[in-house]
């Protein structure tokens, strides 16, 4: 079996304005979709980043694709490298980590791959991962401050201004109404960060049982990240990214206080090393989309396993086929024993057959396959290209975009 054509589909997805401590979510939000068809008329679905750099080094590679076997993914990652050489990071410059261009293409490519494998053998992705020691994935509400939508942008809104702890209690009681989340994630890092301890102090009191964490992303120093957890850290059940860089996160970690988790420190294997040698960390995030894919994360679960680290799953802003490939990397990593983020509820829209996929109790079904499970539907995706097409928007800046609504905003990390 050979790979004879790879077609990649940017769309642009209505988005919802969430803050963070660098910005906010722009208008709307850029995915690419990548269909691989082999020479026995099997295709192979995928979902990746949509920015520009992202892109270029997705359609620079997809010719050296073409005569692969489906089933040699070191043959990919080769191909991939030699077809990428010097290329780089995929994120703009006020973006707070970097993700190299060969690890989020590979990423890109593995997934379909891995879904023509699973049609090929009539098996669901994650029995090409070891398969699946639960059917069902947990996730967390991921809670945001937000500004309510412009009128003149696409899409509906949720929630409308959510700017104080009271409004982002009433968005979390809401979110578990309507999907039944246990747990839940605050992006940290917007509100003065007395704010933000009473909010999880106000989230504590409504959700007595549930595990909370916050993610500042970096907005604080290391004597901030400490009164934070002197004032709340009884009550998290992990501490993302309060620092930036790794060695004020092994200075905070030096300190007794909460387990802290990364997404930004450690975004590649040596990282993983490194941030082991010196203690930075205690729980690494995976995400298929630049842990060189599927087998990649499945691989770092191992060697978190190996190190005595926790593991956890990073979401950006995502459709179901993404979701669907978590879902199943989740089910087929022993010991990723967190729920999971996802952004999934924050978007109206999705680009699979039969709509978005369900949430139950928080949780989401293992598709049973073959491969991922979902497939497109290709009426939303020549509606969602068209709109992509029809904006100017190229690559994500949630800096720029925040001085829309605040002309004079500075981009400060740490802030606080
Ligand atoms: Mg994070």
């Amino acid at each position: 079996m050979k790979i004879q054509k790879v077609t990649l589909t940017p769309v642009a997805i209505p988005d919802v304005p969430l803050l963070n401590t660098k910005g906010v979510h722009q208008a709307v939000f850029l995915r690419t979709i990548i269909e691989i068809e082999t020479d026995q008329g099997l295709v192979g679905i995928g979902e990746s980043y949509g920015g520009a750099r992202a892109l270029t080094g997705m359609r620079k590679a997809s010719e050296a694709l073409i005569g692969l076997d489906p089933f040699h993914l070191n043959e990919l990652r080769l191909r991939v490298e030699s077809a990428l050489p010097d290329a780089g990071g995929i994120n703009a410059p006020t973006m707070l980590t970097q993700h190299q261009v060969v690890d989020a293409v590979y990423s890109a490519f593995e997934i379909p791959l891995l879904d023509i494998q699973g049609k090929f053998l009539e098996r669901p992705l994650c029995d090409l991962l070891g398969g699946a020691v639960r059917d069902r994935v947990g996730f967390g509400a991921y809670l945001f401050y937000k500004f309510e939508k412009p009128a003149a942008y696409p899409g509906k809104d949720f929630f409308g201004e959510v700017m104080t702890p009271d409004a982002l209690l009433a968005e979390a009681k809401a979110l578990v109404d309507r999907y039944g989340f246990g747990s839940f994630k605050l992006k940290g890092g917007v509100l003065e960060p007395s704010l933000e301890i009473e909010t999880m102090q106000l989230l504590r009191d409504a959700f007595p049982e549930s595990p909370l964490r916050i993610d500042p992303m970096g907005a604080w120093r290391v004597p901030t990240a400490l009164n934070v957890c002197h004032a709340i850290g009884d009550i998290l059940e992990y501490l993302e990214d309060p620092v930036r860089g790794m060695d004020a996160m092994a200075e905070l970690a030096s300190k007794p206080q909460v387990p802290l988790a990364t997404n930004l420190v450690v975004v590649e294997f040596e990282q993983v090393v490194e941030a082991y040698r010196n203690g930075a960390v205690q729980i690494i995030l995976s995400d298929h989309h630049y842990w060189r894919g599927a087998t990649g994360s499945i691989r770092l679960g191992e060697l978190c396993r190996a190190g005595g680290l926790g593991i956890s799953m990073h979401s950006n802003t995502h459709l179901g086929i993404s979701l669907a490939a978590m879902v199943h990397v989740a089910a087929a990593t022993p010991n990723l024993t967190y729920d999971c983020d996802t952004h999934y509820p924050w978007t109206s829209h999705d680009i699979i057959k039969g709509g978005k996929l369900p949430f139950d109790k928080g949780t989401i079904k293992v598709p049973e396959g073959p491969g991922l499970g979902v497939d497109i539907d290709p009426d939303a995706l020549a509606e969602f290209h068209d709109f992509y097409r029809s904006q100017d928007l190229r690559d994500r800046e949630d800096t720029d975009e925040m001085r829309k609504y605040i002309p004079d905003y500075e981009r400060v990390v740490p802030r606080w």
